[in-house]
């Protein structure tokens, strides 16, 4: 398949083009038509595969049809992954103007906060860090999000996140699209899947 037969709208395919992406890989081209069909999705797959662009694209597709403050979180186990997911989105974003904030420890929580009051639409965050945020900025909430991205959902647990992803799901809207990455299916993460995802497709490389 071809981006474009996935479905894709042109400012997507512009920059695509632009980033010299010419074919989808594996795991977007499986995991492409159900997420833009609205679905949720449980990938299976590691780093390299191309998994990034797999939930980015059709975040952004929604995002570009329905143009609504917050939109969507990504949860990442570590801070180099969460700029390098925001990059992505803002490189697949360009022809969009798609606002991106990375929310992630070891850095003064101010400018995060500051930040956060523009109203960014896609925030890339590690789970410790914006529950931190939720619980001690004011005016800050995740009320009209509309999709949750669980990234790298082993690592994520074995990082002892679970807690604080727990806290996360309670305070997001129960009506959202979820997407959950995985390099591994463990126990875990099944458990995890079954707390935040509904009627997922499952794709796999
Ligand atoms: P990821 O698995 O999301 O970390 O992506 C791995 C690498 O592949 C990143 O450097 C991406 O920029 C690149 N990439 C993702 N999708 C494509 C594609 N369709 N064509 C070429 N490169 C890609």
């Amino acid at each position: 398949p071809t981006f474009k037969s996935l479905g894709l709208i042109d400012p997507l395919l512009e920059a695509l083009e632009q980033i010299k992406y010419k074919t989808p890989t594996e795991i977007q081209s499986q995991a492409l038509p159900h997420a833009l069909e609205g679905r949720d999705i449980i990938g299976v797959a590691e780093t390299g595969s191309g998994k990034t662009a797999a939930f980015a694209l059709p975040i952004l597709q929604k995002l570009w049809e329905e143009p609504k403050g917050l939109f969507a979180c990504v949860l990442a186990p570590t801070r180099e992954l969460a700029y390098q997911i925001s990059q992505q989105f803002e490189s697949l974003g360009s022809a969009m103007g798609v606002r991106c904030l990375v929310l992630v420890g070891g850095v003064d929580r101010m400018p995060q906060a500051v930040a956060l009051a523009k109203r960014p639409h896609v925030i890339v965050a590690t789970p410790g860090r914006l529950n931190d945020h939720l619980q001690n900025t004011k005016g800050f909430s995740l009320r009209g999000l509309k999709f949750l991205v669980l990234d790298e959902a082993d690592r994520l647990l074995d990082m002892d996140f679970g807690p604080d992803i727990d806290q996360i799901l309670k305070v997001i809207p129960t009506e959202r699209t979820t997407y959950l990455f995985s390099a591994t299916m463990t126990t875990k993460v099944a458990k995890l899947q079954r707390a935040s995802l509904s009627n997922p497709v499952r794709v796999e490389v």
